[in-house]
């Protein structure tokens, strides 16, 4: 017997409702059914308020970190006690949750943030965002994202030609993240140079050469981890030395590509930076590609940070040499500000990214591709369920143009100098590189610094400043050292605002110099 429960809470899952014809055309506000439109509608329009209110809050802020066994508690307490029916909707409660999602968060829209590589997004590309979670439309696939199957290749084309790549088999897929792109770019070099080993494992006669990567010694773990992961091994990850400027020793290059050949090393795939997670470098790509070319290597550009500057005619020209890559990498996440995730893998060669993933599966591959599962990239790319990630960076692109990356990269990269020539007239502060990009590194040295080996004078600074809670800065060692380190992510922000980081420096610099007297 079907029974209608008396619990009020629960109408919408009781069984009557299996064989009762319910009128969707009809609906009203319904506390009680958490999928009902009209609830979305109220919480939208609380959540926006709340949002414009964060957005404004542009004030000087770092980081408050609570302990995370407090925040735990509190996040247990605002949980609604389990029943049989879903709760009806307590705004109070949502509120509650959702400002202390906002309190908790790294402040990226403050004036205090120049910490890390992610930024505010453009609020349009955060919008477009909450589109895509509302209507969910996955993309590996034509059929369930059209829009964003096609407006992919309307980007794609747009960089092909911007990276000088003018023949007509280029390829662009998006993954989610930099550390994927990478490892997919790396599987399909693998792939190149050694057929076999999709189906037969490291089993074959390839073994003969040991499959090598040779990379910068300052580049991003991501590369490392991928020959974890592709059973290549880190220790066959061949690291290059930097110059003063951070960026491969050509010369030095050479010399050890060829002693990694003469130790039975195959090295097939050359990683150049293009932006360097610690510093900002940028490699020599022109060089570099000429020596991969020379010898027949992958030749990958790992522009998770700094490749998106090939958007601005006024930056570009650090690129040089960009076109004769084979994968390249661009974090839209990064320095395209739009939210996390949204990376674009790029191919010179549509066959080779197929090549990455050699497999069959009935339920989604076509064997023979028609005018739209031609479009599909699950074929080419990692995931099976897939964010409609470009919608984020294309709606804001067609709506706004391209200037709304360049011009905000330009500003950036312009105050990175101003930030740069203000610590090299100061007395007290050393720069550790002229920077390439956004991100730039150095120390606190005033004339009274005490300098010996058990103490980390600038690890000492920076956790203080995190503790302190008006800027969050980050830190990264350079040659065994800590040194500061600032990414500048935020167009708001003045050189001015960097003047008064370095005063709250000084100042907890020199308090914790007297500290250690008295332990001296
Ligand atoms: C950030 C970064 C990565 C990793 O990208 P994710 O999107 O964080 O996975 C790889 N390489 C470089 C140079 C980076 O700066």
């Amino acid at each position: 017997m079907l029974t209608k429960n008396l619990t009020p809470t629960g109408q919408i899952y009781d069984d009557y409702t299996l064989i009762q014809e319910k009128n969707t055309d009809n609906l009203q506000p319904n506390k009680q059914d958490p999928f009902n439109p009209y609830i979305f509608k109220e919480t939208t329009n609380l959540i926006s308020d709340l949002l414009e209110k964060h957005l404004l809050q542009t004030d000087t802020r770092g980081l408050k970190l609570t302990d995370p066994s407090v925040l735990t508690e509190r996040a247990k307490e605002m949980m609604v006690a389990e029943s049989n029916y879903p709760a009806s909707l307590d705004e109070n409660r949502l509120l509650s949750i959702l400002k202390l999602y906002l309190e908790t968060g790294i402040p990226v829209q403050s004036k205090g943030y120049m910490g890390r590589q992610f930024s505010s997004p453009i609020p349009l590309s955060g919008i477009t965002d909450f589109v895509s979670s509302i209507i969910n439309q996955p993309s590996s696939f034509y059929e369930a994202a059209q829009l964003p199957n096609v407006v992919e290749k309307i980007i794609a084309n747009k960089f092909f030609k911007l990276f000088g790549w003018n023949n007509n088999s280029p390829e662009m897929i998006t993954t989610s993240g930099g550390s994927l792109a990478n490892m997919t770019a790396i599987l399909a070099a693998r792939n190149n140079a050694y057929p076999d080993v999709w189906k037969e494992g490291y089993n074959k006669k390839s073994e003969l050469l040991k499959p090598a990567i040779a990379v910068s010694e300052t580049a991003h773990y991501s590369i490392t981890r991928a020959a974890g992961i592709l059973g290549i091994g880190e220790n066959q990850i061949i690291k290059l030395e930097t110059n003063d400027k951070y960026q491969i020793d050509i010369t030095k290059a050479i010399i050890t590509l060829n002693q990694a050949k003469a130790k039975g090393l195959n090295v097939f795939c050359l990683v150049a930076s293009a932006g360097s997670t610690s510093v900002g470098a940028i490699d020599n790509l022109d060089e570099l590609g000429a020596i991969a070319k020379k010898r027949d290597i992958w030749f990958h550009i790992d522009g998770a940070h700094g490749g998106a500057i090939i958007l601005s005619d006024k930056l570009k020209d650090k690129l040089k040499g960009i076109d004769q890559a084979d994968s390249i990498v661009i974090d839209a996440h990064k320095t395209l500000f739009v939210p996390g995730t949204c990376t674009l893998l790029f191919y010179k060669n549509k066959l080779k990214a197929k090549q990455a993933f050699q497999q069959q599966a009935s339920y989604v591959f076509e064997k023979d591709e028609d005018i739209y599962t031609a479009y599909d990239s699950a074929d080419k790319n990692f995931e099976c369920t897939k964010r409609p990630m470009i919608m984020n960076l294309w709606v804001p692109w067609a709506v706004y143009g391209k200037s709304v990356f360049s011009r905000k990269l330009e500003y950036l990269f312009k105050l990175t100098q101003l930030a740069y020539n203000t610590i090299n007239i100061s007395n007290d502060f050393v720069a550790h590189h002229q920077p390439e990009t956004n991100i730039f590194c150095f120390s606190y040295k005033p004339k009274n610094i005490i300098d010996i080996d058990t103490y980390d004078f600038q690890l000492a600074i920076r956790d203080v400043i995190k503790q302190d809670g008006r800027f969050f800065i980050s830190k990264v060692m350079l040659e065994n050292k800590t040194v500061l380190r600032v990414v500048f992510m935020n167009h708001n922000l003045k050189i001015s605002d960097f003047e008064k980081l370095l005063d709250a420096i000084r100042l907890i610099g020199q308090k914790l110099l007297e500290s250690k007297k008295h332990y001296n």
